[in-house]
Parts: structure tokens; sequence; C-alpha cells
């Protein structure tokens, strides 16, 4: 086993694993250790090309490299140690110890005081939702399309059928399009979309693409390489309507329906996950239940802006540098449960004494709701807080902060709830 104990070891060299690195430097960690299985940092943002990137973090528009980069730069002179093309196998939450293998170094373990978790997600692919037809070559995952095509040079097809409107697969309509393939459609199960609303707008309706809400492909067929698709309307209960099918000629079927948070290193380490988020579950500072274990990024909640991947992730850091410190977060917590309307939460829950002036909450909802709109806070079946919206979308992240003294005079649960035409 190696000697060296490091006080915080990240895992995953993503925008995630880049920002909490930083801040834990930033915030007094002495040796930080980036554990990254590619043979470069920047997770998935090396394969996004587009822009889009950084509008909040740096008030400017970036290409998926170039934000990445930024914080690649930033490490210079720091002393944070990476290791690339290193596969982290297991985690001990007990003891801090990771375990590692490379073709350079073999099999390794190394302890850090702290852990961050950050190893962001993968996609769901078409064993997963089940899609029926023939097992022809020409299906990809979206993320799957654009590693092809914007990083090794392939043209993956020349029609193409998205299936789910997610935001990659919306930006590989796109990209398709612009790198000279005919999209067809974009076929959507649920009756709205999936994606970023400036998605929608940029990606699709730019170029004329047809969005199907409410379909799903029924057939795939293909003798060695995908032919046709058919689609088929599906009722309130997603089963396809009969007499409403289309059939549309095609090479090439991108799946665009879901992403996976990559925890299989936190549960084998016992850490508690949340059945909602597929994440772990997490306080205000992004620590899991399991002591000095911190996740943040994709890894914990499937984010849509990258710019929440770095706060988050900071806030990550900061507190993995302050529990190597031998600081502890002490004092009763709050629950955040999810009560009408809410999806999910992160954090978890809340220790009113480790919140300086309050808590950024985010959430996804369930449904679109349109109109005046109160995302509320109760504590006891009271009203403690109330923030209005005129528009929430399960596509997009939502965010709300509770201060400090909402969260003082809340009980020992608050539960978030949309109510819509509320005062
Ligand atoms: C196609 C696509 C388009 C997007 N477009 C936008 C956009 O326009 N604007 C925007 O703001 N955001 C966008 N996003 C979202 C943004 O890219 C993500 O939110 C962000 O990349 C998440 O960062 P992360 O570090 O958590 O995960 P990742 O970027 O996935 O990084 C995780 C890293 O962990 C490594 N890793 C995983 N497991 C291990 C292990 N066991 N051992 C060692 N290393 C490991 C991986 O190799 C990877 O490098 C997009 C995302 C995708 C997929």
């Amino acid at each position: 086993m190696s000697e060296k104990v490091y006080d915080v070891v990240v895992v995953g060299g993503g925008p995630a694993g880049l920002a909490a690195a930083l801040s834990a430097k930033e915030n007094g960690a002495e040796s930080v250790l980036i554990l990254e299985r590619d043979h470069e940092l920047g997770g998935i943002l090396n394969q996004c090309i587009h822009s889009g990137f950084g509008l909040q973090w740096f008030k400017e528009e970036l290409t998926g490299p170039e934000y990445a980069g930024r914080f690649i730069a930033q490490l210079e002179g720091t002393g944070i140690e990476t290791a690339l093309d290193t596969m982290v196998l297991s985690l001990d939450a007990q003891t801090h110890t990771v375990h590692a293998v490379s073709r350079t170094e073999g099999f390794r373990s190394i302890r850090g005081r702290a852990i961050v978790l950050a190893m962001g997600c993968r996609e769901r692919t078409r064993g997963a939702i089940g899609t029926p037809g023939m097992r022809c070559s020409g299906v990809f995952t979206a993320g799957t399309a654009q590693r092809y095509v914007n990083m090794e040079g392939y043209m993956v097809g020349r029609r193409v059928l998205i299936l789910g409107s997610g935001d990659i697969g919306l930006i590989m309509a796109r990209r398709m399009t612009l790198e000279g393939a005919k999209v067809l459609a974009c076929v959507e199960v649920m009756p709205y979309s999936g994606g970023l609303a400036r998605n929608i707008a940029q990606c699709l309706d730019d170029f004329g693409i047809p969005l199907y809400l409410s379909h799903t492909i029924v057939d795939i067929q293909g003798d060695r390489r995908v032919e046709r698709a058919v689609v088929a309307q599906v009722d309130e209960h997603r089963r396809p309507i009969p007499g409403t099918e289309i059939t549309f000629d095609c090479d090439t079927i991108l799946l665009s329906v879901g992403l996976i948070p990559e925890n299989e290193l936190t549960r084998g380490a016992g850490v508690e996950i949340d059945a909602r988020t597929n994440g772990a579950v997490v306080r205000e500072n992004m620590e899991t239940e399991s002591e000095g274990v911190f996740a943040c990024g994709n890894v914990l909640h499937v984010h849509d802006l990258v710019d929440y991947v770095t706060a988050e992730s900071r806030r990550a850091g900061a507190a993995a540098a302050a529990y190597a410190r031998g600081e502890r977060a002490e004092g009763g917590e709050i629950t955040l449960k999810n009560g009408a309307g809410i999806g999910y939460t992160v954090p978890q829950r809340v220790r009113v004494q480790n919140c300086e002036k309050g808590v950024d909450v985010f959430f996804r909802v369930r449904a679109v709701y349109d109109g005046d709109l109160r995302i509320a806070a109760y504590s006891g079946g009271e009203r403690i807080a109330a923030f209005r919206r005129t528009h929430l979308a399960p596509g997009e992240m939502e965010r709300v902060t509770l201060p400090r003294a909402i969260l003082e005079k809340a009980g020992e649960e608050i539960t978030l709830c949309v109510e819509e035409g509320a005062t």
C-alpha cells in the first residue's frame, strides 16, 4: 500500500472533480489527488464542442473543451496531483481508501483523509428501455455518436431518427444536420421534452426538425443495418395507440433516453443512495451519510448546466478540505421531503449550524407547469417560505435558497411542493 495519505482524493477529472480539487486546495488542503480513468482531464465536456457552457459561471459562452480547459489551466502551479488512465475499482468508505488500477502503476491502494466522488454519469441504452425490433447495427446512444463525430472523426449515419428529447439528443440533431445528415425527427414518449427549452429552439426549431411528443419507436427493422423505424403515438399510460404508426426510412437511430449517475463505487462502499436521484444522499455541504465521503456533479444528480456542477463541486471540495483539517459539522439535521410535484431535492438533509447564510436546494419537478406558481416550503403544517415561478418543467433543474432564518424556524422536516394559482 502507498505510504502517502492525501488530504483529499477526488475520483473523476471532469468539471466536478476539477472544481472540487481546486476548491479543496484553495481552502487549505495540502495534498490533493485527482484520479481519472481517461487519458485526459475534462470529462464529458471534451466531446461537447458546441457552445453554451459557462454563461453563468464565466458570463461568457464557451464550448465544452474551452470551459474544461479553463479549470485544467488553473491546476498549474497548485501542486494538485493527477493520475490519468487510472480506473478506481472500489472504495472503502470507512478507511477512505480507494483501490485503483493503471497500466503504468498497476494496482494501487490510495488513502485520503477525505474522498470526493465525481464520476459523472452514463447513458441509458436500448437494452435499458427495451425498444422492440431487430438487432441490426446503426443504433447508438447520442453521446456515443457525439464522441464518434466530434472526437474520432467518424460520421455515424445519413438518415437519422432521434429517440428521446434529452439535451444530448437535441444537440446531436443539430450536429448531425451540420455534418450533412438528414435528421428526420425527434420522437419523445412523454408529452413534454426532457431537454432545455433553449436546446429545443436552437437545435430542432432552427433546423426545421419535427418533434413528435407522446410518440415512441415500436419497431426497428433492417437486416445488417437499420433500414426503417416504425413510430406510434402513445396514450397517457405510454402504451402505443394502434393505427397511429408512421414509418421513417432511416439508417441510424440515436437514443437520448436518460442518464444514470455512475454509482457502482458508491453502492459498493455502502454509501446511502437516494432512489429518486440515483445518487448519494447528501447534506448541505455535499457530505454523504458516510463521514468524510463527499459527492458532486452528475454522479450526485443529473445536471443540465455545467455552471451548477462547478458551484456545487466547489462546495464539496471546500467541505472535504475542512473535514481533512479535522473540522466536523455538528448539530441536528432537517430532512427535506418531496411534496406534490417535486421529483427530488439535493441536498436531502441540512444541518442548520453548518449553513452560514442559508442553503441552495436543487430540485426537479414531475410535470410541466405554467401560470402563477409557487414553490412552497412547509414545516409542521405551516408554510415557512414560498418562491414565485411562472414556468416549471422536468427537463430544467430548479433552485431555491432557504435562508438560515427560515431553517431555524423549521422543525425536523421541510416539505417542498409545487402550488398552482396560489398566493
Ligand atoms: C452531450 C452533452 C451535452 C451537454 N451540453 C451542455 C451545455 O450545452 N451546457 C452546459 O452547461 N452543460 C451541458 N452538459 C452538461 C455537462 O456537460 C455536465 O453537467 C458535466 O459534464 C458534468 O460534470 P461531471 O464532472 O459531473 O461529469 P463528467 O463530465 O461525466 O466527468 C466524470 C469523469 O469521471 C471519470 N470517471 C468515472 N468513473 C471513474 C472511475 N471509476 N475511476 C476514475 N475516473 C472515473 C470519467 O472518465 C469522467 O472524466 C452536457 C452534457 C452532455 C453529456
